[in-house]
């Protein structure tokens, strides 16, 4: 069976992913108005009503703006840390208890026919964690918001055959970049932070090595990268490496405000 992965929204303007295995739909983040998330899965054609569920990465509202609209429209219930769901407190207006659903970071579970694994990442929230979803031996991994790539996020996401990896920016256009405090630009490229091309690029080449045939560069800044930059800093490291983007390894790079195609991930047969 295969496994449906798409980005219907990724960036620093927010967040949600949908992944699908078997008949089990899910989200990973609601980090837009309920308004344009309906109208992403429109565009993909899926009704929301056949979601199973919500993962949340953190409490960051460009990954939980949505969440409570969703969530009160659809009955679909939120997957979330212990700490997280403290760091949203009223964030996003009054949950039914049913629907408030507590994970723990390492201790897997079953979504219908996904397999759920969620991992630590180090940034700036209370108990920030990133997915690894399992549809059969597929996996998909999603890991944005993250100052450092760790050597335990390699470990939980590699041989993913799908990952979308944070490529926030480039640091010289936010050193430079005179809309952002010295606060703002500490944090961003602090260990706490966010990804910058480079570190994905190197990160990338590690799990291309695993063995990860499709990547997606996600959650880009909207002032402080470009997706054509994004992609060459990714193409530019593989390509030093004998890997060739299209034919080795699908690259593709999540747009902040459109929402991507489908993507269908298979078992690769064996040679
Ligand atoms: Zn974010
Ligand atoms: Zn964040």
């Amino acid at each position: 069976m295969e496994m449906y992965f798409c980005p219907l929204y990724s960036g620093s303007s927010g967040n949600a992913l949908f992944c699908q295995y078997g008949n089990t739909r899910l989200l990973i983040d609601a980090g837009k108005p309920g308004s344009k998330i309906n109208e992403a899965l429109e565009q993909i054609g899926v009704q929301p009503e056949t979601i199973s569920g919500v993962l949340i990465t953190h409490e960051h509202t460009d990954h939980i703006a949505g969440a409570g609209v969703i969530a009160r429209r659809y009955g679909l219930p939120l997957y979330a840390t212990a700490g997280t769901w403290r760091g949203i407190g009223d964030k996003i207006g009054k949950i039914d208890p049913a629907l408030k659903r507590e994970i723990e970071p390492g201790r897997d579970f079953y979504l219908g026919d996904i397999g759920v694994e969620s991992f630590p990442i180090p940034h700036d929230a209370a108990q920030p964690v990133g997915y690894r979803l399992w549809g059969g031996k597929l996996s998909i991994s999603t890991a944005t918001d993250l100052g450092v790539f760790t050597e335990t996020i390699f470990r939980r996401i590699v041989g993913s055959d799908l990952v979308l990896l944070e490529s926030n920016h480039d640091p010289e256009m936010l050193r430079s970049n005179p809309g952002y405090s010295a606060t703002l630009k500490k944090r961003i490229l602090g260990d706490r932070g966010h990804l910058s091309n480079d570190a994905c690029a190197q990160a990338l080449l590690q799990l291309i090595a695993g063995g990860t045939g499709n990547v997606i560069l996600g959650h880009l800044s909207g002032e402080n990268n470009t997706p054509a930059l994004a992609r060459r800093v990714s193409e530019t490291a593989m390509a030093r490496e004998g890997i060739r983007p299209g034919e080795d390894v699908q690259l593709q790079v999540a747009l902040r405000d459109v929402t991507g195609s489908i993507l269908c991930i298979r078992e690769r047969t064996a040679e």
